[in-house]
């Protein structure tokens, strides 16, 4: 993905080094693209040995694994937009959240920069019901998650890095 026009004044951007970046920047306004990563959250939620993953319903990554999860509305801490992208995603609400990690990754192959805070979470009393863009939910033992359909690069990883951690610690 390369931005072609400015968003200040729609004029062509144009190549323009800055130390070791390759920025793009307008010819008639001198407005930036930084192409900074945006912002997003990703929820951890285990139960029993067994981890809660969600069906991509959309691209980029239709049809495989992911953490349950999404973008940041501007304004809006990591630990709201959590609690908003579950009720969204899966109908139930957040008990306890705990910053775990945070993921570097791309919007599917060549999209976007992506930061995404990943939180340790335990979900409210009440029944899961997946909605929006979510195909699927469903609960997998952590020694049988199937990371070969897990789509995002930074989740897969993260993943693995559970289930090596819970197999140690067992
Ligand atoms: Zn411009």
């Amino acid at each position: 993905m390369r931005a072609r026009f400015c968003l200040a004044c729609g004029g062509r951007l144009v190549d323009a080094r800055e130390g070791r970046h390759l920025r793009r920047r307008c010819r008639r306004c001198g407005w930036t693209f930084y192409d900074n990563p945006v912002p997003a959250c990703a929820a951890v939620i285990l139960r029993r040995h067994r981890v809660l993953l969600v069906l991509r319903a959309r691209p980029p990554h239709a049809g495989t694994w992911d953490l349950p999860g999404g973008f940041l509305e501007a304004g809006e801490h990591p630990m709201v937009g959590l609690k908003r992208e579950l009720r969204e995603e899966l109908g139930v609400g957040l008990g306890r959240a705990r910053l775990t990690g945070v993921v570097v990754d791309r919007y599917g192959r060549g999209g976007f920069p992506v930061l995404a805070f990943v939180y340790r979470v335990t979900l409210a009393p009440g029944p899961i019901r997946p909605a929006d863009d979510v195909a699927d939910a469903r609960w997998f033992p952590i020694q049988a998650i199937p990371l070969s359909r897990v789509g995002f690069p930074s989740i897969r990883r993260a993943l693995r890095a559970l289930a090596r951690a819970t197999a140690t610690r067992s």
